[in-house]
């Protein structure tokens, strides 16, 4: 055999598979390939090139523009109209992707994984044929093999990308212009981020959402400042509706939208389609390979990401459960281990979701639907950031934290935030959902003073009707 552990895809989950297995003591390499969609995908995966990592730094960068025309003035701070240079701006992002897509060649090197440029085909138990950008095959043998190719964004029939009017979210990261009139088709994660660059940088965005309820992954009573805060920031959210068509038109797209059964036609500079992704498996895998793919596209695996070959794992976004880096890389650690003998385990009970708009949304464990759902009896606690003396100081007292425990137990088992700093203040919920505390146990914990996090603290106290700072 060539390798101990062959990877194929170099996303978050692939490249730490890698350097996990050559960690534990593996001959290890990784296949990658640039694939195209709307830009070429390197080292790096989805997350690093076109994903996670261009998208916060446009959110950042974006962030900063709008704190100076929106918000500066109520500190007492006025400045003069701000000039916006997108092109610098936009190779900023070019230089964070680069120099993190160059960190995971350097971790390769450091770790002697050995790297190998073409594409991956599954032909049999061992074997992977590669082929490189000239067509020309080879084949690599390993013990263990690691499934880690990805996904692709979700095409529409009604309104198919062209590349220029018609972009899904990696030319929504690349635009040269900031459009007068932005249509963004789906307001889940994508959507609400990149509608949020566009509208911050200035441009009139309009979203349009098939399902009637806006964020249903959340209570409703939390979703419902999110929707009204997001009104306020002039993201025109549509919902229940559909994009029957598209129709080029002088200044960019058309396009046909049913509302409630009246179809309305809008003109738009560029529209953006992000409807969810798909696992990226085609070609994957040979036809006698031992492996199929379910209905839908993906490799079935066990809790464990095992496939129905022992030798061979599948992670990330080809297999069920949440589209997130973080959840591709603990399963690469997790696939490591396994090869390696160890017995590690994910908790898919516990996995984060965030929301990098501003204020952030973030979440974990289950909401007041699922419990009622799995007949968990539940108490709750919530905490307005409008309570929270450091939120009001900062001038960012929009939102709240909610915290769900289990009426018999007092284990917390749901936080939902929206607020300022969402996405650190869950970290310390889940660290201590992790060891099964109670909410009784962070009500007991010293928060520095003044701090947001606070909020938590407060939040947890209100689940036994002992906060402090607002009426029980
Ligand atoms: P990928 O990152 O897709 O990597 C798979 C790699 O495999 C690719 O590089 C591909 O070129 C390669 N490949 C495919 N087929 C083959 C083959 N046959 N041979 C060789 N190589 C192959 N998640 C978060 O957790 N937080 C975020 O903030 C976040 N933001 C996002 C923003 C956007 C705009 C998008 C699109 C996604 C975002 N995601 C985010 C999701 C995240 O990017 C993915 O969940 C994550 O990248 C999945 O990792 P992966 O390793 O499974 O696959
Ligand atoms: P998504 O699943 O979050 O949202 C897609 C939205 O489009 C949904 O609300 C859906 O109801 C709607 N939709 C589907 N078909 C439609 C249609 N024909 N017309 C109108 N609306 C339609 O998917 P996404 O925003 O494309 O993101 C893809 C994946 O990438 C997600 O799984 C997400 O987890 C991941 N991602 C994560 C982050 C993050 O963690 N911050 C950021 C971006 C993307």
């Amino acid at each position: 055999m060539d390798f101990d552990v062959v990877v194929i895809g170099g996303g978050p989950g692939g490249y730490v598979a890698a350097i996990k297995s050559a960690q534990l003591g593996q001959k290890v390499a990784c296949i990658e390939f640039d694939s195209n969609e709307d830009k070429k995908i390197k080292l790096g995966g989805t997350c690093l090139n076109v994903g996670c990592i261009p998208s916060k730094s446009l959110l950042d960068s974006s962030y900063k523009f709008h704190q100076i025309t929106h918000g500066l003035e109520e500190h007492g701070i006025t400045l003069s109209k701000p000039k916006l240079e997108l092109s610098k701006m936009m190779e900023r992002k070019n230089s964070i992707v680069k120099k993190l897509t160059s960190g995971v060649s350097q971790l390769f090197a450091h770790n002697k994984v050995t790297s190998i440029h073409g594409r991956g085909k599954l032909i049999d138990q061992n074997t992977v044929e590669v082929t490189d950008d000239k067509g020309k095959k080879k084949k690599v043998t390993a013990k263990n093999i690691i499934l880690a190719t990805g996904s692709r964004p979700i095409n529409i029939p009604s309104v198919p990308w062209n590349g220029t009017t018609i972009i899904g979210s990696s030319g929504a990261l690349e635009l040269t212009e900031v459009p007068k009139n932005l249509a963004i088709i789906g307001a889940g994660v994508i959507g609400l981020e990149l509608g949020s660059v566009w509208s911050r940088l200035g441009s009139k965005v309009e979203i349009f959402e098939a399902e009637k309820e806006f964020l249903p992954m959340l209570d409703k009573d939390v979703s419902r400042v999110i929707e009204r805060e997001f009104r306020n920031q002039n993201l025109n959210i549509n919902l229940g509706c559909s994009v029957e068509g598209s129709k080029k038109s002088r200044k960019g797209v058309t396009l046909d939208i049913n509302i409630d059964g009246k179809v309305d036609n809008k003109n738009f500079d560029k529209v953006v389609v992000a409807v969810g992704r798909r696992p990226f498996t085609e070609n994957l895998l040979s036809p006698n390979c031992g492996l199929e793919l379910d209905e839908r596209g993906f490799i079935k695996v066990d809790d464990y990401c095992k496939t129905e070959l022992d030798n061979i794992y599948a992670i990330g976004d080809i297999v069920r459960g949440p589209m997130l880096a973080h959840k591709a890389m603990e399963e690469g650690i997790m696939a490591a281990e396994r090869i390696a003998g160890k017995k590690m385990e994910v908790n898919y009970d516990l996995v984060p979701s965030v929301i990098y708009t501003h204020p952030e949304i973030a979440w974990v464990g289950k909401t007041e639907k699922q419990l009622t759902k799995e007949n968990i009896e539940y108490k709750k606690g919530n905490f307005p950031f409008a309570a929270s003396g450091r939120a009001l100081a900062s001038g960012e007292s929009v939102g709240l934290v909610k915290v769900l425990a289990s009426k018999e137990t007092d284990e917390v088992v749901g936080v939902q935030i929206f607020g300022n700093g969402a996405a650190e203040i869950l970290q310390q919920g889940l660290i201590g959902m992790e060891f099964a505390a109670s909410s009784e146990d962070f009500g007991l914990t010293m928060f520095s003073h003044p701090t947001v996090s606070e909020a938590l603290h407060e939040a947890a106290l209100a689940v036994n009707k002992q906060a402090i700072h607002i009426g029980n």
